[in-house]
């Protein structure tokens, strides 16, 4: 046997459906039946590449409202036009199919499909769903990029965030070259969090708004998946690493309103700004009684709140820590 027949990819079986060496399908994996007894399923594209190889998880709307990655994910396919290299793409562009029909961040019994993971099979609603993603498309991945934006009335500056002390999530991450790296601990119930459990390398890209499609974060992503790919010998064309794109944050935090009243920012996410600087004010509503929003340190803003009617306490901007 020669060492390229040694190395030629197996069909790939995933969710009961068998994609051949490359082959590129479109099929739709049950996920629930609803109470009108109409099946519901997470549509998916697998693109089975001709050599064994990385097999690359790309997931959106895992929160329903969230639809940046969904268009992201849409392009990718769309510029991936020949057989890969080596190693196979899971596409996953509607994850939490329940909220997206519904516009909603959450499952239809209210519960947040990423904070249900590892799930179970006799659990909740967000429990089943969880535990038959993770089981039959994320378990079978050696990486993941899930595609997020900020929550409601928020916006997010596109950041890849992750366990960036791993160095192939590291790898990873700056491959994708967003403005910014975060590193993040894994939070409790997220589809990243049960991934990294079961060995496999994951990344969340936040970038953006709910409910919209953000064109420049969009192009980001597109861009960064690509880069991923070739960084990880998929594909041979596409972007090219550029390290020096994507600044990296150790920590964040969030600046909190002192009371309530009206806000007014004078930063966008993007902006760099010095420690106890004022970004901005809230007032009662004839601009009185007025009170500073001071940056905490020096850093990135990497998000904000995009409504200006605030109660004390509501989180108003994020900051990414810059060293000094
Ligand atoms: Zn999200």
């Amino acid at each position: 046997m020669t060492a390229s027949k040694a190395v030629r990819a197996d069909p790939f079986e995933i969710g009961g459906h068998v994609v051949l060496p490359g082959q590129r399908d479109r099929f739709d994996m049950p996920a629930a039946l609803l109470p009108t007894h109409t099946q519901l399923h997470i549509p998916l594209t697998v693109i089975h590449g001709l050599r064994k190889g990385p097999v690359l998880c790309l997931s959106a709307v895992v929160h329903g409202d969230e639809l940046n990655g969904l268009e992201v994910i849409r392009r990718v396919l769309e510029k991936i036009d020949g057989p890969l290299q080596s190693g196979t793409v899971i596409a996953a562009p509607i994850v939490n199919v329940f909220g997206f029909i519904g516009q909603s961040r959450y499952m239809p019994d209210r519960r947040d499909l990423n904070r249900s993971f590892p799930g179970s099979r006799t659990g909740s609603l967000a429990a089943r769903i969880a535990d038959l993603f993770l089981r039959q498309i994320i378990a079978r991945a050696t990486h993941c990029i899930d595609i997020h934006t900020a929550a409601q009335d928020k916006r997010n500056l596109g950041q890849i965030r992750g366990d960036l002390r791993d160095p192939e999530t590291l790898r990873l991450a700056r491959a994708f070259g967003a403005p910014v790296m975060l590193q993040s601990g894994t939070r409790g119930g997220s589809m990243r969090s049960a991934a990294i459990k079961l060995g496999i390398k994951a990344v969340v890209y936040e970038a953006g708004e709910p409910l919209r499609f953000n064109e420049p974060e969009i192009k980001i992503g597109e861009r960064g998946v690509l880069a991923v790919m070739r960084e990880l010998g998929m594909r041979k064309v596409g972007p090219k690493i550029q390290p020096a794109r994507s600044v990296l944050l150790e920590e964040s935090s969030w600046i909190r309103a002192r009371r309530g009243g009206l806000m007014r920012l004078s930063v966008d996410v993007g902006t760099v700004v010095e420690a106890k600087q004022r970004i901005g004010t809230i007032s009662d509503p004839f601009g009185e009684e007025s009170v500073s929003v001071r940056a905490p340190f020096r850093g990135i803003v990497i998000g904000k709140t995009n409504n200006p009617v605030v109660h004390g306490g509501d989180a108003l901007v994020h900051v990414g820590k810059l060293g000094t």
